[in-house]
């Protein structure tokens, strides 16, 4: 575990490793959406990444990273918070993310007593859709035992993010300090295919849930839109993960695979969020990771819920 964890705090992973083009989204379809009184959505925590200041924001100016953290100091230790979204919909309870599972770090993994304090077992699980692979969201999959921890779920991921993950060439070709991730994804992956049920983008993984290609932080990152009559919310995974991130859409974020094409989608996301003040969930915004996004004159806002 603590080889992987230097992994993580290692600057370097930042380093772009991916040459991907910007991908349109196709949003604002009209389409059938899921009853408000048949949903409900919750959202559970899974424990917290233990980064640096310095590490998640390898550019930010000193001056800005001391009004935020107190200190310049790039070792200045930062907890990013992982929520997972649960959404119960008929008699399918879905999961968005898998969490970071008992392999990664030793202050996440924390989804399956979420639930079980909650009352959800994790066998109730009946879907878990993806929004990337990386392994705070993918690794949870399988258990200390390497079992399944969701025994009855469907797996369901963007084409474009599975075949990036599985390439034959693709952990040869990763830099040194991200092929843990790549191998992580790949002793994981093929224990879902048979179960998995692979998108492209703008379609529907379930009814009334729509993909939304919002690539840079990974090839085939998603973001989703749940159309809840009256009460859509948008899941944006790591479009963004800290306020700072939207506040400063240009600003490297460290495990970002393709910045540019990661300040692309974000300044993207944050035009529609904030023209449609939709309510969006974020991963690893602070708990319960709720909130809308304003264009305000000192530029974007993050407006946490509480
Ligand atoms: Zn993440």
């Amino acid at each position: 575990m603590s080889v992987i964890h230097s992994v993580v705090l290692d600057r370097r992973t930042v380093l772009q490793f991916l040459g991907i083009s910007a991908a349109t989204a196709a949003i604002n379809r009209p389409r059938p959406a899921l009853s408000a009184s048949a949903m409900k959505e919750k959202m559970y925590s899974d424990g917290h990444l233990a980064l640096t200041t310095g590490f998640v924001f390898p550019d930010a100016p000193p001056d800005v990273l001391t009004a935020e953290f107190k200190t310049a100091d790039p070792a200045a230790p930062l907890h990013l918070p992982c929520t997972v979204p649960l959404l119960r919909h008929d008699d399918r309870l879905i999961l968005f993310d898998a969490g970071a599972g008992p392999a990664f770090m030793d202050s996440a993994g924390r989804l399956v007593a979420s639930l079980k304090s909650a009352g959800v077992e994790a066998d109730q699980i009946t879907d878990i859709v993806f929004t990337h692979c990386h392994p705070d969201h993918l690794w949870g999959v399988t258990d200390e035992f390497n079992e399944l921890t969701f025994p009855n779920a469907r797996y369901h991921l963007a084409r474009k993010e599975f075949d990036f993950w599985t390439g034959k060439d693709t952990l040869q070709s990763a830099p040194e300090h991200l092929k843990t991730f790549v191998a992580g994804a790949q002793t994981r992956l093929p224990r879902l295919a048979e179960r998995a049920k692979f998108f492209e983008n703008g379609a529907e993984p379930l009814p009334g849930i729509e993909a939304i290609e919002s690539p840079g932080h990974t090839p085939g990152h998603c973001s989703y839109m749940l159309h809840i009559a009256g009460a859509p919310i948008l899941l944006t995974g790591d479009v963004f993960s800290h306020p700072l991130t939207v506040r400063h859409p240009d600003w490297r974020w460290g495990t970002d695979q393709n910045s540019t094409v990661a300040t692309q989608t974000r300044r993207r996301m944050i035009d529609r969020i904030a023209t449609d003040r939709t309510r969006v969930a974020v991963y690893h915004m602070p708990p319960p990771g709720l909130g809308r996004i304003e264009k305000g004159s000192a530029g974007p806002t993050w407006l946490q819920e509480t």
